[in-house]
């Protein structure tokens, strides 16, 4: 892990009545002893789906929780919802109300709304029931006839405004998986996560019971993996035993792809098995062999998610051109082609498969927010997703912050504060980056990565499992104005040394859960770095696995180009990458946010 170093139109299309005002559905006067209630239901329509925006209006008496009924004309899915647990069978919808929006006082109203997917035509629904009772009198009074055309020119970009209140946890009843062969818009809507044994066991023996029943992810970090190392359980054995936490449930289990030839070409921790010209190794050892395995019938119920190639493409954008930071390593493996033929390579093999799900890792926002680095990322990932026999197709989206430690959102600046007059972007932290944290990150990217030729469908993951930045030494609040730098040192949750620091960070916790859908076009907060595994070793250690001893995770380091020559803000004593750091581990338990109870 290394540093470096449009807005989509949210086009309302509502449901349209007379006089363009969205469907209205006004109880009728005479029916006062039952609930009254209307609902605006409104559409912003987009390439391959909606998202609904769905207020119910309250014209009986109090409410304490609600629940609004529908049925879709058509064959609309629900696949994402927030303010709101919402369930599907066949066309019939229901939508009920949370802990902290039950209550609609008379006249008052509520708002939820979700995504989803459709073929045909997406017609709107025009009859409601609120708590078991007709909303308008079925739908005849009104404005009831809207709806009735579907919109005709969709825009192509999806809605951008995040819900603005908190998102929910999926919903309690999981959908049923789709057919084998059909792939559903976010993987982990409505289903359990993984939980390695393996992992779990090692955690629940380190004091980490209340994290143990985590789903983390399984990292296929060399080709013996795929059978096992050292007697541990290989590809085949964590699929089985996802089959048996699934069953008959949708799961979603996590696969890091991680073997790439010249692998880690800007640092040295996790230099692979494989030399940089081996791609014929990678494509016939390493991909194809998982590729059979995932596609084998037994799994075609499990929702299969490859985290493809931690690190690799940023490393060509920003480490292989001779700039400041840039390595001769990475600049081989640029002129060779070698990571981008291997990673279109795992696209369309793994992407071919029904039920897998490919997001590609996308560096973190210390590495690629600034504009001069995103727009270039942007163009090579769409490079590598259209070449070598990848397409669109086979790309479900991209994660950041892969086993790093940047905070999902700083909550007491924003980069678009100033003091005095002065931008936060021009603090020494932040160093005129455009995000300062993670999800305003992914969210800034994928609009990019859109406006260039992804599809709007794409979703991103978060690996939040180290960046929780608890503990006592967490800031409550702004920092003084008196500068820039008193303003972001003082109020910043992330307290590493640099933003590009990356090797067992120093007063980093266990950050958010893993959640599905934690708000608009955020596929899941997951936990892909297993909380306890080193990042690499604070000194020489010799090894079978090809791992290196990279001078950033040695504490007494003053750092290189890539970290604007800072203390490296590592922990003493680390183990090689990838092995049990017991107290990196108790440290992240410690520092916890939200704390572990
Ligand atoms: C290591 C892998 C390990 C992974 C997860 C990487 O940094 O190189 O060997 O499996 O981290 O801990």
């Amino acid at each position: 892990m290394v540093r470096r170093r449009t807005a989509a139109l949210a086009a309302g299309l509502m449901v349209v009545a007379s006089g363009g005002v969205a469907a209205a559905l006004s109880s009728p006067s005479a029916s006062a002893a039952t609930a009254g209630c209307s609902v605006n239901y409104s559409v912003n329509q987009w390439d391959s789906g909606f998202t609904a925006n769905v207020t119910i209006t309250n014209t009986g008496p109090a409410l304490t929780s609600w629940n609004l009924g529908w049925t879709f004309a058509g064959n609309q899915k629900v696949t994402q919802g927030w303010n709101a647990t919402i369930t599907q069978t066949g066309a019939s919808v229901s939508a009920a109300s949370l802990s902290y929006n039950g209550a609609i006082a008379t006249g008052g109203t509520t708002s939820f709304g979700f995504n989803g997917s459709y073929s045909g035509t997406n017609t709107s629904p025009t009859s409601f029931t609120l708590n078991g009772v007709a909303c308008g009198g079925g739908g005849t009074s009104g404005g009831s006839t809207g709806g009735t055309t579907p919109p005709t020119t969709p825009p192509t970009t999806p809605p951008t405004t995040p819900p603005t209140t908190p998102p929910t946890t999926p919903p309690t009843t999981p959908p049923t998986s789709p057919p084998p062969g059909q792939k559903v818009d976010n993987p982990y809507v409505g289903a359990k996560g993984y939980v390695n044994s393996e992992w779990s066991a090692e955690a629940a023996a380190d004091g980490g019971q209340a994290i143990a029943n985590s789903s983390t992810a399984v990292w296929l970090d060399r080709i013996a993996a795929i059978n096992g190392v050292n007697g541990g359980m290989g590809l085949k054995a964590h699929l089985d035993a996802a089959v048996q936490q699934a069953a008959g449930q949708p799961l979603t289990i996590e696969l890091v792809i991680y073997d790439l030839p010249g692998r880690d070409c800007a640092a040295l921790a996790s230099n692979g098995e494989l030399g940089p010209t081996e791609i014929g190794r990678y494509q016939t050892d390493y991909i194809d062999p998982i590729a059979a395995l995932e596609g084998n019938s037994a799994y075609s119920k499990l929702r299969i998610v490859n985290i493809i190639e931690p690190d690799s493409l940023p490393n060509l954008v920003t480490n292989a051109g001779g700039t400041d930071g840039s390595t001769d390593a990475c600049a081989t493996m640029k002129a060779n082609g070698n990571y981008e033929k291997g990673v279109s390579y795992a696209l369309s093999k793994l992407g071919a498969l029904g039920n897998t799900y490919n997001y590609i890792d996308a560096g973190h926002h210390a590495w690629l927010g600034w504009d001069s680095n995103l727009a270039p990322a942007a163009q090579e990932f769409y490079k590598v997703a259209t070449s070598n026999g990848a397409s669109l197709a086979d790309v479900q989206g991209f994660i950041t912050n892969t086993a790093n430690y940047s905070a999902t959102v700083e909550p007491n600046f924003k980069v678009t504060d100033n003091v005095n007059g002065t931008s936060v972007r021009q603090s020494k932290w932040v160093d005129w980056n455009n995000y300062v944290d993670e999800q305003s990150f992914a969210l800034g990217l994928r609009n990019q990565l859109i406006s260039d030729g992804f599809p709007s469908s794409i979703g991103m993951l978060i690996d939040t499992g180290r960046n929780g930045w608890g503990g006592s030494s967490r800031p409550t609040g702004p920092g003084a104005t008196t500068s820039v730098d008193t303003y972001v040192d003082g109020g910043r949750i992330d307290r590493r040394i640099h933003a590009g620091n990356w090797c067992n960070q120093s007063g980093a916790g266990i950050g958010a859960r893993p959640t599905a859908a934690p708000s608009a076009n955020i596929d899941a907060y997951v936990w892909i770095k297993p909380p306890g595994e080193s990042d690499g070793a604070s000194q020489a250690i010799s090894n079978d696995e090809g791992k290196g001893f990279d001078q950033m995770c040695d504490p007494t380091y003053g750092g290189n180009a890539r970290n604007g020559n800072n203390a490296t803000g590592a922990l003493p004593n680390s183990p090689l990458a990838g092995h049990w750091f017991s107290a990196q581990f108790h440290q992240l338990i410690a520092n916890a946010y939200p704390p572990l109870s």
